[in-house]
């Protein structure tokens, strides 16, 4: 059995900067050590070969797993799990020491316990406390900690996470408790996900892609190959990216907001705010940074793409080309003032849009977004964001101009790709005036404050997990 008692005197006497004793000479093992003895520790390991110290870093001991034991209350167990094995004839010597466990695993559910619950049913005696497996050997050793500084803890004893806590900090960390030592599976996760929160913009990214791209390639490239035996299949490298990429752009902008928009609908018709949104749309909005994120990547490669324009061959034989024939027809090229209007508002429209849109990225940070409060952040992300979306749509409509009443832009009788990727912006747009006409306004600012409509109060609903942004 476990003694709180055991464990408190033995932590009773570990000060800060005092002996720790590391279990393993491996790669974390080695720099944990290195980082606690520039912390002013002391630091003794634990080795199955105590002779072999010629990596580790200098000013440490090196002992035999028993010794090491009795000279430190807490003991880093450095180990993978699979070798734990050892420290069941150790039980004796560990009984009332903290035994933190870093480890993490190959795989989600891997083995049926935690690596650290499955230490402290092999050490009973001992008090195990989950630390430091989000934290990798290679930042601790390189001192890169600027994104990883956060050492998630858990553990069933105060005190032996609060000494864990003082290690963390005096190696400049920051220290989360995420409560007993039952969440040691999640944190045990941590290092197995692989951008989470990613993945389902990404999937929408390459989606949109794949069938805008597969598009404009019937529409432009086969279209020409089909009806004028015309080969420009050049065109896919730079034509064809740089009407897709501004198409998926413009689409997952206006998919950061639709579920917000969405999310406001619902309020309405269920006349409370406390009621969970459905699954499908608290995760949507969960990731609607990263959704923007994407977003704006493409918008990059769209304005990289443009600014390529002029120096393509293609673009220099046609002009050179149009102008040859004009002087050999002695022609002159008239200036249209439409046409002029046409494009200085849509090149206008397109760089403010993209200038606001980098402004939303920027604002997304998290060295931004900190220093911002909840209602500049929304206002911004909201506001901003609606007007970025306006402005790039505004763009898109004033790249196809009147295309849409002449019947040649429908090859095949398919719309011209820029006015699929209307759809969606002028749903969303449409949807975001409707919200802002001052009846609904009111009412859904009062939902937001907590009013409920009679018959919904008291209903045990569940609040959403998402905060809005409108
Ligand atoms: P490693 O380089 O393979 O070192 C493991 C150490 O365990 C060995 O150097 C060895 O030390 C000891 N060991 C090996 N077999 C053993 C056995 N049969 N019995 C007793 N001890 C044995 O692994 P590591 O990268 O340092 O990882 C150690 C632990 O930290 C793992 O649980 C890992 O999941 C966790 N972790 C690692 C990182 C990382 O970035 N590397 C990050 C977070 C967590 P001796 O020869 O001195 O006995």
């Amino acid at each position: 059995m476990k003694s709180d008692s055991v464990a408190m005197t033995a932590l009773g006497s570990l000060s800060k900067q005092g002996v720790v004793c590391i279990f393993g000479t491996g790669d974390f093992g080695r720099s944990l050590g290195l980082r606690l003895l520039q912390a002013g520790y002391e630091v003794i390991y634990g080795s199955r070969d105590p002779t072999n110290s010629t990596l580790l870093p200098k000013g440490a001991k090196v002992l035999t797993h028993q010794e090491a034991a009795q000279k430190a209350k807490l003991i880093f167990v450095a180990v993978h799990r699979e070798h734990y094995g050892f420290l069941t004839a150790l039980a004796p010597a560990l009984e009332g020491k903290v035994l933190v466990d870093i480890s993490n695993n190959l795989r989600r559910g891997q083995y049926p316990q935690a690596n650290a619950e499955f230490l402290s049913t092999l050490v009973p005696g001992a008090v195990v406390v989950k630390a430091f497996n989000t934290i990798s050997a290679w930042a601790l050793q390189s001192g890169g900690l600027d994104a990883n500084r956060q050492v998630l803890i858990c553990g069933d004893n105060a005190e032996a996470k609060q000494g864990v806590v003082d290690i963390a900090h005096s190696l400049g960390l920051n220290a989360l408790d995420r409560g007993s030592l039952r969440a040691a599976s999640e944190l045990e996760d941590i290092p197995l996900q692989l951008f989470p929160m990613w993945r389902l913009p990404f999937r929408i990214a390459v989606g949109l892609l794949a069938a805008f791209f597969f598009y404009v390639l019937i529409r432009d490239v086969i279209y020409a190959s089909a009806t004028e035996g015309k080969d420009i299949s050049f065109r896919i490298m730079v034509s064809l990216a740089n009407k897709a990429f501004p198409m998926v752009s413009l689409v997952m902008l206006s998919l950061c907001y639709l579920p917000g928009i969405m999310a406001a609908f619902l309020q309405l018709y269920n006349g409370t705010k406390y009621k969970r949104f459905p699954d499908w749309l608290d995760r949507w909005m969960l990731c609607r940074k990263q959704m923007g994120l994407l977003a704006l990547a493409f918008a990059f490669l769209h304005v990289l793409y443009t600014f390529a324009i002029p120096i393509r061959y293609y673009v220099f034989q046609r002009r050179f080309t149009f102008t040859a024939t004009l002087i050999k027809e002695n022609k002159t090229y008239e200036f249209d003032n439409v046409m002029a209007w046409r494009s200085d508002s849509y090149l206008a429209m397109g760089m403010l849009g993209f200038a606001f849109f980098v402004l939303l990225g920027i604002t997304s940070l998290p060295s931004v977004s900190n220093s911002l409060n909840w209602r500049e952040f929304s206002c911004i992300q909201s506001k901003l964001g609606h007007l970025t979306l306006l402005l790039c749509t505004a763009h898109a409509i004033l790249y196809g101009w009147d295309k849409f009443v002449k019947p040649s832009a429908y090859k095949w009788w398919t719309p011209p790709g820029y006015m699929l990727s209307l759809v969606v912006p002028f749903l969303v747009l449409s949807l975001k005036l409707f919200l802002i006409t001052p009846c609904l306004d009111r009412k859904i600012t009062r939902i937001r404050q907590g009013w409920e409509r009679p018959g919904n109060a008291g209903k045990p609903n569940t609040k959403s997990s998402q905060p809005l942004i409108l």
